[in-house]
């Protein structure tokens, strides 16, 4: 069994190419990184807990890659540009293959957006992932929850509500057809983080976050920022196929793990919403507008209009 610094110096000293703007990385106490001048530092930190975020037969590569893209998908929503991570690694034992496979999801991930892993804590415990992700914006420049006004559109990249459907598949709470396990295993296991889309927002989004809670937690915690509201449109989410009757809208919308982005954008820039879609080859959906009331309300198609709760997924509750 390899010791804790081989282990280290095996799989993830070298797993990502050299940065200019690391003078120290892996190796030392701390890393010394150098932000570009004009930019502020964006830092977030995410854990991932066997049995609480994953089930305990996730692939490790998998494990690898969303460890990181939830970290990035947030620094997706500030409008930040990723460089750099750290990875704290709590494992049960030191098992080479497990590693070499985690190593393989990270590394991959990290090296598709430019990030370098420079630093981490390798412990023995029950299995637990927590990566810290560090970007950068020129400063001003960041998108936040607080913002949106009246009138102003929301939207939300790519799908919504498979990952939850996968979840509440594997608890056997649900029978899902064979297309649809393996498109929600997929959403579930490999998210991809919106970054792209994050940086093209900068300066036509009024207000943004990540839909890791659910859409209806998550765009009620930009309405809450704003102190205002929103009126939604089943008819114009972005659902898998068949989903609505699988399981009620509320609850679809209410599902975590979607790792999309929903913004919202005043009138003036919404033209230019379909060109960023376009240019992104990515799927931009207007789901509804911010009122000044606040709350949510959904609008189903039979066109009957009624308050939704904020809901979503909360561990303390
Ligand atoms: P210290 O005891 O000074 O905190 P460690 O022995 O924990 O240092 O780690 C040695 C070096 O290896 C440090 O540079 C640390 O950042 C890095 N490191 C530890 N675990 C990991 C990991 N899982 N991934 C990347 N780097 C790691
Ligand atoms: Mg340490």
């Amino acid at each position: 069994m390899p010791g804790e610094f081989d282990l280290i110096a095996r799989h993830f000293a070298r797993l990502t190419p050299p940065r200019g703007d690391v003078a120290l990385g892996v190796g030392d106490d701390a890393a010394l990184l150098t932000p570009a001048p004009g930019h502020e530092l964006v830092a977030t930190v995410d854990t991932l807990i066997e049995g609480v975020h994953f089930f305990a037969d996730c692939p490790p590569a998998a494990l690898g890659h969303k460890a990181l893209a939830v970290n990035l998908s947030d620094l997706a929503a500030m409008g930040a540009q990723p460089a750099w991570a750290l990875l704290a690694l709590t494992l049960p034992r030191a098992d080479d293959d497990w590693l070499a496979e985690f190593a393989r999801g990270f590394g991959d991930l990290a090296r598709a957006h430019g990030v370098a892993l420079v630093g981490g804590d390798t412990c023995r415990g029950p299995l637990a992932v927590g990566v810290t992700a560090l970007g950068q914006v020129p400063t001003g420049q960041a998108l936040r929850r607080a913002g949106a006004r009246p009138g102003d559109g929301v939207y939300v990249s790519g799908e919504l509500g498979a990952a939850g459907l996968a979840v509440r598949a594997r608890r056997g709470e649900l029978a899902l057809s064979a297309a649809l396990v393996a498109h929600a295993a997929q959403r579930l296991d490999w998210p991809q983080p919106r970054v792209a889309l994050g940086l093209a927002l900068r300066g036509i989004a009024s207000a943004a976050i990540d839909v890791s809670d659910g859409l209806l937690a998550d765009l009620g915690h930009v309405c809450a920022a704003g102190g205002v509201g929103a009126r939604l449109d089943l008819g114009a989410m972005p659902l898998p196929d068949g989903a609505l009757t699988l399981t009620p809208s509320d609850e679809l919308l209410g599902s975590g793990d979607d790792y999309e982005l929903c913004f919202t954008v005043p009138a003036r820039h919404e033209g230019a919403v379909s060109t960023v879609a376009e240019q992104l080859r990515l799927t931009l959906t207007r789901i509804g507008q911010i009122e000044a009331e606040p709350g949510l309300r959904l609008v189903a198609a039979a066109g009957e209009v009624r308050a939704v709760a904020a809901r979503g997924h909360d561990h303390f509750r």
